[in-house]
């Protein structure tokens, strides 16, 4: 999958998508993140990207040329590249989505910053526009790397075992169950004992129980549209 994440601060992305799960995905060639720098696609001699809003108002609006020959640039190879602007006022951002945009073979993101992007651009050339919440940023630089990060999960050979992303909360349909590692006991905190048992079935049915009723607790929405069997009925009883 390729990533082309359009911005004014490409200097922005290094340290989060080079390190970790996201820099092992892109030295095995699983993901390819391409920042392009909007700036360099303008064509005036002060290499002006913004300008003042027509009609008057506070802050500055990013021009529409320099973003259509960049898109036209990206474009060159194969027209049917999705193009995602990242705004508070799209739909909001969710596994589903993740899942989806993860089917792709390239993405272009599109990163707004001060007003945002003139109204042509996305009447033009955007094909989704996607938020990461209601509250406003600075820019879409965050929010594009929330968007690499979590399509990337989902990109067979990204993740070190495939399970990992399957029992994640929101892969499927309830909260993930609670984790634990080493030492046994800290400060008098034990680790749950059936975690120690080496039974399996004793394990899967406890994970189960516990993921079913956190969810219960903090996202009842979600267990609402859950399907459930009768085993998950009788262990959220329990
Ligand atoms: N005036 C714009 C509005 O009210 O919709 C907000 C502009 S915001 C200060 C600058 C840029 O940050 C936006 O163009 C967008 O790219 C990005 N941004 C801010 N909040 C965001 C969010 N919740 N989700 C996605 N992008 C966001």
């Amino acid at each position: 999958m390729k990533f082309d994440i359009l911005t004014l601060f490409p200097e922005m992305f290094s340290s989060v998508l080079n390190s970790s799960i996201l820099n092992k995905a892109q030295e095995k060639d699983l993901i390819d993140i391409n920042t392009i720098n909007i700036r360099d696609y303008t064509t005036d001699k002060h290499n002006q990207a913004d300008d003042y809003p027509y009609g008057g108002g506070a802050g500055m609006v990013m021009k529409a040329e320099p973003i259509f020959r960049a898109v036209d640039d990206l474009k060159l190879a194969s027209r049917d590249i999705a193009v995602i602007f990242l705004t508070p006022q799209g739909d909001t951002f969710n596994q589903d989505m993740a899942k989806e945009f993860a089917e792709e073979k390239e993405l272009i993101l599109l990163c707004g910053h001060y007003e945002g992007v003139d109204q042509r651009v996305r009447d033009e050339l955007v094909t989704h526009e996607v938020s990461i919440g209601d509250y406003v940023l600075t820019g879409g630089e965050l929010p594009a790397m929330i968007l690499v990060d979590a399509i990337s999960r989902m990109i067979p050979g990204v993740l070190g075992s495939e399970e990992s992303a399957i029992q994640d909360s929101f892969y499927g349909d309830i909260l993930d169950y609670p984790q634990y590692t080493r030492p046994q006991e800290y400060k008098g905190l034990k680790v749950p004992s059936v975690l120690l048992s080496g039974d399996h079935a004793k394990v899967d049915r406890w994970r189960r129980k516990k993921a079913l009723k956190k969810t219960l607790l903090k996202r009842p929405d979600l267990l609402a549209n859950a399907s459930l069997s009768k085993e998950d009925k009788l262990l959220l009883a329990e």
